[in-house]
């Protein structure tokens, strides 16, 4: 739409938009779908399809925050509600078999120094 065009539907509020939409489809060939159509905005989840495992903690720990160890907000992540629920229920499942931690660390103590490394005891373990 030029700007003249533009300037008109301004003055005439009450035809708005739509009217237009319409008139230019009526000049289409019948049964070709709407060129004005917008495209429906998808959540991450839904447009790529995956599907939510609570055995799945390497995706879920992205939705949760590292420091207070809760679940961000839609407002955040752009999921839909359904999706979002459904994450809520699935972590939920996923601390409860073991899969996620429930505690999280305070932020002011992950530098801490190690005190030991586990990978390399003192001694050998006395099984191996
Ligand atoms: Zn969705």
């Amino acid at each position: 739409m030029n700007r003249a065009g533009a300037r008109l539907l301004s003055w005439m509020p009450s035809i708005g938009k739509n009217f237009t939409e319409r008139r230019l489809c009526a000049t289409l060939p019948s049964g070709s779908p709407n060129p004005y159509e917008k495209e429906k905005v998808k959540c991450l989840l839904c447009a790529h399809d995956i599907k939510l495992d609570y055995k799945n903690s390497r995706l879920l720990q992205q939705f949760v925050s590292s420091f207070s160890g809760r679940v961000y907000d839609r407002h955040v992540t752009g999921l839909c509600s359904h999706q979002h629920d459904k994450l809520v229920k699935t972590i939920a499942l996923s601390r409860r078999a073991g899969y996620m931690p429930i505690f999280v660390k305070d932020p002011k103590y992950l530098r801490d120094a190690k005190l030991f490394d586990p990978m390399k005891p003192i001694r050998s373990h006395s099984f191996a």
